[in-house]
């Protein structure tokens, strides 16, 4: 988006402000479905967790595609849009009986990534087609924190329990429709992403009635200016060629499907936090803006980058920042960054700020959430207002205390 347009926003709607540009999410989203254009059902189900503001479902929905959900309130979120049930997949993680029980109630697609589970809902519901999902055990993604597909994770079914599986499937007389796997963000190996991908197959073989299967999602997206990311187009050439030999050995017109996040919103988004204090120390300049890690936490929780441009002032010369927030804890954005010279009251402007980053949220230091707005077709939509002390203070019950005797008394 251009720098004028994101500072006129940035006026019109206050800091900090969290900015969508829709015509990214379009073109990401193009970009897959050209990729894997060969394959004849393809399905694309947006992972609601990367971003979960009902407008970005409904954009998602007027594009296509289906929803990836992992809790039965992104389930409840996304029906608001009026999307039909079927084109939303749950694939929770150690939740209840309960709460899966509930969502397949609702016409969702379960997926199931244990086997106590499995084996309790084939018993109670025989009727309502199950899709597992597999562990490979492949270690992929691009840090510990992320990769979920390795053989110490808590994610999936191991490849190895399959045949537990099959008893359960022949016990219950339950039908398994999809295999799913997911093993991670920010997959960077395509040849990695293949191995993963000839397991699933293998697994699929084993079941007679498989309607789909998910190869879940991970795609890497650039952080850095030059940074590398995943090559969809090649991985689309070479999964495509595969998937489909698969499905003419099957004897059937499955369908593919994945479910990107940080792929199809992560370079839409833009964080934008204003700049309140300059402060020079003996080492350091710090950048302090009117955020902290409540409003956006990658960078502390999992060291991600965040590219950061001083969009008040884009001709000015490079000097050394740390650019931290206003929380009573330790809020390091970027250490030491070179960026355009700050003053204060500039606005800064955080890149990749589409996922995980306003769904990550949080109220610490009873600061309000940052308000949202989207971009349609150069016009802007303030899809979330920013939150009052009513909202802080909503559902908190403000009860009658007994009165203490205290030997502390305060003189008037
Ligand atoms: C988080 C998640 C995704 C999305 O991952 P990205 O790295 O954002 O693309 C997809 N599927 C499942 C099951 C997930 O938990």
């Amino acid at each position: 988006m251009e720098r004028t347009q994101l500072l006129e926003l940035a006026t019109k709607y206050g800091s900090p402000l969290y900015v969508y540009d829709t015509d990214i999410i379009a073109s990401q989203f193009n970009r897959l479905t050209t990729a894997f254009s060969g394959v004849k059902n393809l399905k694309l189900n947006y992972a609601v967790k990367a971003l979960s503001n009902v407008n970005i479902l409904q954009f998602f929905k007027n594009l296509g595609a289906g929803l990836d959900t992992v809790s039965i309130q992104e389930v409840q979120l996304s029906l608001t849009t009026g999307i039909d049930p079927k084109r939303i997949i749950y694939t929770p993680n150690g939740v209840s009986l309960q709460e899966i029980e509930e969502v397949a109630k609702l016409g969702v697609q379960i997926n199931i990534d244990n086997l106590s589970i499995l084996e309790l809902f084939g018993q109670k519901h025989p009727e309502i087609p199950v899709c597992v999902r597999i562990n490979p055990h492949i270690m992929a993604g691009g840090n510990s924190k992320i990769s979920v597909g390795h053989i110490d994770s808590k994610f999936g079914i191991s490849i190895h329990q399959v045949p537990h599986i099959k008893r359960v499937v022949e016990n219950t007389k339950m039908n398994i429709n999809g295999i799913h796997m997911h093993t991670g963000s920010d997959i960077l190996d395509i040849d990695t992403f293949l191995r993963a991908t000839d397991i699933l197959f293998d697994v699929a073989k084993q079941f007679d009635n498989i309607d789909f299967i998910d190869f879940g999602s991970g795609f890497k997206v650039p952080y850095k200016p030059n940074d590398i990311s995943t090559d969809i187009e090649q991985l689309g050439i070479q999964l495509k060629e595969r998937f489909n030999e698969f499905c003419t050995e099957y004897g059937k017109d499955i369908t593919l499907m994945f479910e990107p996040g940080k792929f199809l919103v992560s370079e839409a988004g833009y964080f934008l936090a204003k700049v309140n204090v300059v402060k020079q120390t003996t080492s350091t300049v710090f950048a302090h803006v009117d955020s902290g890690f409540n409003h956006l936490v990658r960078p502390m929780m999992y060291d991600a980058y965040h590219h950061i441009t001083n969009i008040s002032n884009p001709e000015g010369r490079d000097r050394y920042y740390s650019v931290v927030g206003y929380i009573c804890e330790t809020d390091t954005f970027a250490s030491n960054r070179r960026i355009a010279e700050i003053s204060e009251e500039d606005v800064l402007c955080f890149h990749n700020a589409g996922a995980y980053c306003f769904s990550m949220a949080s109220n610490y230091n009873s600061r309000y959430l940052p308000a949202e707005v989207m971009v349609v077709d150069g016009k802007d939509y303030l899809i979330r207002k920013r939150q009052t002390i009513q909202d802080i203070l909503h559902n908190q019950e403000m009860v009658k205390l007994p009165k203490k005797e205290t030997k502390q008394t305060v003189s008037a």
